[in-house]
């Protein structure tokens, strides 16, 4: 494992058991805090369940926690996320809406247990929801209760066999649309960023002028699954049509393919500056 520089004081794309991540909120913060970083955004899908917790265990450590959401997309071409920075916890249409998308992944994970159930892989959805610690169910742990049981050896055996787009055990689930989640974000006093654009694909990257005009604010140009070609093309884009930089190791925790270490990646303390004056928050 790569590890972190000194230097690296910022890491904005972290999940937490709130949703798919390994390590509860106050770990998480806890793990911030050993590697010196200065502030960390918590991004959990689909649900802002993970926030109150991680920014009471950073009280008075001088440990920024930037409350956070990634919001799951439809787009006919493939997986879309919103990042949404700043948006205020308590606001209800924005609660009201994420709660609609978790209860939409509850569903789901019924629809994925039957085609299990057809496949001849007996699970009940109480294995799964005993994997996930917090409300926002996801494959991952899925992949976990397969494990669990036997029927693949690693998460990605799971991914790879039934869980992923494609496989046979892939549901796709309801969600917003782009214009949706970014009026969402807008709404709750939030700072909207297009999650790793390159790494979701060249449909995600081409889209960006038609979201902008829905009023995203930013790209996140640095992350793991991008190459440097790929981290100049966006930081150009972003000059061209005036949006922030983000970045953020999309931590998920140990065992998980996803993301890179806490803290591994350089994000300029000046990204943070702009987020927050983008926010209102100087
Ligand atoms: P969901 O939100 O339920 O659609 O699950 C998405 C999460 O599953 C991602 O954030 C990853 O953590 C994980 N994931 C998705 N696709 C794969 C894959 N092909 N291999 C491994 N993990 C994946
Ligand atoms: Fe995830
Ligand atoms: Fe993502
Ligand atoms: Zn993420």
């Amino acid at each position: 494992m790569q590890q972190p520089s000194f230097s690296n004081r910022v890491d904005l794309h972290i999940h937490s058991t709130a949703s798919d991540g390994v390590f509860t909120p106050s770990e998480v913060v806890c793990l911030a805090q050993q590697r010196g970083l200065s502030v960390i955004a918590l991004v959990d899908h689909d649900t802002l369940g993970g926030v109150a917790e991680a920014q009471q265990a950073a009280l008075g450590s001088g440990l920024e926690v930037i409350p956070g959401v990634e919001i799951s997309v439809e787009s006919d071409q493939g997986d879309l996320h919103f990042l949404g920075y700043y948006v205020d916890p308590q606001n209800g249409l924005l609660q009201d809406r994420l709660q609609a998308m978790r209860d939409a992944r509850l569903e789901r994970a019924r629809r994925v247990v039957e085609r299990l159930g057809e496949m001849g892989m007996a699970l009940e959805l109480a294995e799964i929801q005993a994997h996930s610690r917090g409300d926002s169910i996801g494959r991952p742990h899925v992949a976990q209760a397969l494990l669990h049981r036997g029927y693949v050896q690693t998460i990605q055996e799971a991914f790879d066999r039934f869980l992923g787009r494609g496989r046979p055990a892939y549901v796709p689930r309801v969600r917003l649309l782009p214009q949706e989640a970014i009026r969402a974000i807008l709404d709750a006093g939030g700072v909207p960023v297009l999650a790793h654009p390159a790494h979701s694909g060249e449909f995600a990257v081409r889209g960006v002028p038609e979201f902008t005009g829905y009023g995203l604010r930013g790209l996140e140009v640095i992350y793991p699954h991008h190459s440097a070609a790929e981290v100049e093309r966006l930081l150009r884009l972003c000059q061209e049509v005036d949006l922030l930089v983000t970045g953020g190791t999309d931590f998920h925790g140990p065992g998980s393919k996803e993301g890179a270490p806490l803290g591994s990646l350089h994000v300029p303390m000046d990204c943070v500056e702009r987020l927050r004056a983008a926010a209102g928050r100087q």
